[in-house]
């Protein structure tokens, strides 16, 4: 890539579209110019962001999921199992074919999802009811032929970071707490990643296909559509009664099994780079960041005696096991906090000699552009605790953003006139007919219900008949 590419600024993040894209390429997340519409490389930056996001995730299913791996190709006869399923994603499979010029006596589909590829063996090795709940996830690539306009990250035909958790319960109830459990998860990893997320009930339309119901997150995007980053599946036994899941109960009598399965995908990051992003590029939390501290030796001449002050320091934060780099290179001080800044080094630490002589450095926050000296003694634990005050501000800022843009909406003509802002809340009165009525009114849809909404009275939007429920609705990816 030229330097004089990179050196460029960004569009500003108000035409968000552009700024997307191009943040895409010039922080280094991933490269669009892969000959095949709808697939994306990785950087090797962005796969390191990557890395660290669904390090956060596994650490969080490891407590008690147990990681696994089963293999892309799906033979058509099981795939085809569950009608529900089929009907849902048959527009959307690839299938290979031939082995070589060798036709294939059995089609096998790319996987778009696991659970055909899964439940069959689950039928194997679930025999009792000791040998439940069994939890179970894997983190791989799987593909659709997304017909929509294709984005990085975001609507891909080849997703190359679905974590998919496929769990099987005793009963329905236990499912149930599952969801709520896989939610609560999905909550706290997305606090990790600075995310505020809303999690709601989705209507039946728009539930997965063979689900008794979806909860699904939703994050809130610069542009006031909201991006599904998150869902989770209650099952029922209907999978089970398709694929034959069933178990020996205590009083010795098979009954069937039921299940769960909840996704992540790299829209993760598309929410993490975009929300906390601005028009110097990206600005990432220190957990997450590949490089969480940069130092910048203000050098003029003779000056060894800040080169090596600015060894010792990162000796001291690599000691306290901060990700550090020195960048010592030619350039000026200002192009190089220009490329820094669009990694989204969470702090900058500038030392020269006037610096040494207090035996003090700068620290500069990328998300907040804050300066302020600190004493070189103690330097490790100066940027440990400016981390932990970046993240929290980050969250913050990120919650109050979303909070300020949910709006509720009293008439369809309240909701046209704040949707384009954010979220709006109105009341529905459950009926599929009056759901439908609204989308197609406002051009924008249903999220759901959310979770653990409190008792409240209202109107209908669209019949004007009592109803207990409010519901968002939003302009969605
Ligand atoms: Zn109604």
């Amino acid at each position: 890539m030229a330097e004089q590419e990179k050196e460029a600024a960004l569009p500003q993040k108000e035409s968000f579209s552009e700024w997307y894209n191009d943040l895409l390429q010039k922080g280094e997340i991933m490269d669009v110019r892969y000959p095949v519409k709808g697939l994306y490389v990785w950087y090797p930056f962005g796969f390191n962001i990557r890395r660290n996001v669904y390090g956060i995730i596994r650490e969080l299913l490891d407590k008690d999921h147990q990681e696994t791996l089963f293999p892309l190709l799906i033979p058509e006869n099981e795939f085809m199992k569950e009608a529900e399923h089929i009907k849902g994603f048959e527009d959307e499979v690839y299938w290979v074919t031939h082995g070589g010029t060798t036709p294939l006596d059995v089609k096998l589909a790319l996987r778009p999802t696991s659970e055909t590829a899964i439940y069959p063996m689950y039928k194997m090795w679930i025999r009792s009811h000791a040998d439940l709940p069994l939890k179970l996830y894997q983190v791989v690539n799987t593909f659709r032929y997304e017909t929509k306009h294709t984005r990085p990250l975001i609507r891909l035909r080849e997703i190359t970071s679905f974590k998919e958790a496929h769990t099987v319960h005793a009963t329905w109830e236990d499912a149930a707490a599952q969801v709520d459990e896989a939610i609560r998860i999905y909550t706290e990893f997305y606090r990790r990643l600075a995310i505020p997320v809303l999690p709601s009930k989705r209507p039946d339309w728009d539930k997965f296909p063979g689900a008794d119901y979806t909860i699904a997150t939703d994050a809130l995007m610069p542009d006031g559509k909201t991006l599904q980053v998150g869902t989770a599946h209650h099952l029922g036994d209907n999978f089970a009664k398709t694929f034959d899941i069933t178990y020996e109960d205590v009083n010795g009598e098979q009954v069937y099994a039921h299940q769960t399965c909840y996704g992540i995908s790299e829209r993760s990051i598309a929410a993490l780079i975009s929300i906390h992003g601005d028009n110097k590029g990206l600005v990432i939390p220190p957990e997450i960041a590949p490089v969480q501290a940069v130092i910048i030796p203000i050098i003029f001449k003779e000056s060894s005696d800040v080169l090596q002050a600015c060894e010792t320091v990162r000796d001291k934060l690599e000691k306290a096991g901060i990700r550090v780099k020195i960048d010592a290179s030619e350039n000026r001080p200002g192009a190089k906090y220009y490329k820094w800044e669009m990694k989204g080094v969470p702090v900058r630490i500038e030392l020269g000699p006037r610096d040494l002589k207090n035996n003090s450095a700068m620290l500069v926050r990328r998300d907040t552009g804050e300066k302020q000296q600190f004493p070189l003694d103690n330097i490790e634990n100066e940027v440990l605790s400016v981390f932990s005050a970046v993240q929290t501000d980050l969250y913050e800022k990120a919650r109050k953003e979303l909070e300020g843009r949910i709006f509720d909406c009293r008439t369809p003509a309240e909701v046209k006139e704040n949707i384009t802002k954010g979220i709006a809340k109105v009341f529905w009165c459950g009926k599929k007919e009056c759901g439908l009525r609204l989308e197609d009114e406002i051009g924008a849809g249903i999220l759901g219900i959310p979770t653990g909404q409190a008792a409240c009275k209202g109107k209908c939007i669209t019949c004007d008949a009592d109803a207990d429920t409010q519901v968002y609705v939003a302009r969605t990816y």
